[in-house]
């Protein structure tokens, strides 16, 4: 079993490269969170000409944006007749807007060159049974009255496309692909510094002081900023805001170990389009450029350790394909994770599992 340092495969080995903040600063805007959300905002702030500091707790990649699955995807999971229901004629707009989104992403990585491993292969919401393929009927037309690029793939596609056979069917949303979400978010803050924007590490912000400027305070400077962005997911409650409007929930990840080429071939899985399922809270699958597979189980909680040893069991559907065993994985909670859940994936294979931890919040 591996575990890896940074808190996630795709931050192994990443430690803290920008100094701490230390002293005062003055700056048009501070930027609380080193994730996608405070450096993409970074970025723009930049170009618009404006100063801009940015202050993480802990390193770039800390959170979410280091530890996801790395699906470039304009809806994730079933959810688009739900869109359509409670949106009605906006549903459309929030479409062009996820795919606005989708494009500025390609484009930021073409443009300054970022090695993210992206694969602009789409990803495919996939039923694991055929009771399922009712809901992927409701999603297709759903995609199709708001005009989203998808295809229904029945069975005979999914097997041509060399997908797990224990997907029956599924939807593919043609936009997006997959990446290595630690190289994007390491890419961005690449751009943010040369942008000249200030990325201050291992900095937590403890709080902030309303006023004009405001005062954001650090155990070892105060920042004075006209604004003041807070980028910061599900620790913005901890900072006294939106605590009756974040509800927050831990999920896990999972990688295998690097799978050899015969592991491959006994799998059969050559597709490399990203998977999520069609459950109401979803499974994700996805093949990485090392040859992984890294994947995200239906548990969830509220807490941020476990106590059953059951509670967060997952299997990977690549061991359902019944095709081998080689690539199976188990997920379960560690008692020693103090503030997240831990997910340790464990091939058939012992000592070659690996491990990280993944949560949507502190
Ligand atoms: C397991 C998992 C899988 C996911 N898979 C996908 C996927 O496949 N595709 C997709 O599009 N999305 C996915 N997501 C969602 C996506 O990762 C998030 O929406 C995105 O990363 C949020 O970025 P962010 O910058 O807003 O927040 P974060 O990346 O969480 O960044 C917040 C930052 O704020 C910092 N911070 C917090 N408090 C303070 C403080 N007081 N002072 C200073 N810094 C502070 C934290 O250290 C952290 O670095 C997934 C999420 C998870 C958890």
């Amino acid at each position: 079993m591996t575990s890896f340092a940074g808190g996630s495969v795709w931050m192994d080995g990443v430690t803290p490269a920008a100094t701490p903040l230390a002293g005062d600063l003055t700056t048009d805007v501070a930027i609380v969170g080193g994730g996608f959300t405070g450096l993409s905002t970074a970025i723009a702030l930049r170009a618009a000409g404006h100063s801009v500091v940015v202050l993480e707790a802990d390193h770039v990649g800390h959170g979410a944006s280091g530890r996801n699955a790395g699906h470039l995807t304009p809806v994730i999971g079933k959810d688009l007749p739900t869109l359509a229901l409670l949106f009605r004629r906006r549903a459309r707009p929030l479409i062009e807007l996820v795919e606005l989104a989708i494009a500025h992403v390609e484009r930021t990585i073409a443009e300054h060159a970022i090695d993210c491993a992206y694969e602009p292969v789409g990803n495919v919401l996939a039923a694991v049974h055929p009771k399922q393929h009712g809901m992927l009927d409701k999603a297709g037309k759903a995609a199709a009255a708001l005009g989203l690029d998808a295809e229904m793939l029945e069975p005979d596609a999914m097997r041509a496309r060399d997908l797990p056979a224990t997907f029956t069917r599924g939807l593919l949303m043609r936009r997006g692909g997959i990446l290595d979400p630690g190289r994007y978010v390491r890419g961005l803050r690449r751009i943010a510094e040369d942008a000249g924007a200030v990325i201050a590490e291992r900095t937590p912000v403890a709080r902030i002081e309303e006023g004009s400027p405001a005062s954001v305070v650090t155990p070892h400077g105060v920042v004075r900023a006209r604004t003041v962005v807070l980028a910061t997911n599900a620790w913005t409650p901890a900072l006294g805001w939106l605590r009756g409007a974040i509800a927050r929930f831990h999920v896990y990840l999972f990688a295998t170990a690097p799978l050899g080429a015969a592991e491959r071939a006994a799998i059969g899985w050559r597709g490399r389009e990203g998977i999520y399922t069609a459950h109401e809270i979803l499974e994700s699958y996805r093949l990485t450029a090392g040859h992984r597979i890294v994947g995200r189980s239906r548990s969830w909680s509220t807490r941020s350790a476990i106590d059953s040893p059951r509670s967060a069991t997952c299997r990977s559907r690549i061991a359902g394909a019944g095709r081998s065993r080689s690539a199976s994985t188990s997920c379960r909670p560690s008692g020693s994770a103090a503030r997240t859940g831990t997910c340790t994936g464990a091939p058939a294979t012992p000592g070659t599992a690996s491990r990280w931890r993944a949560t949507q919040g502190p």
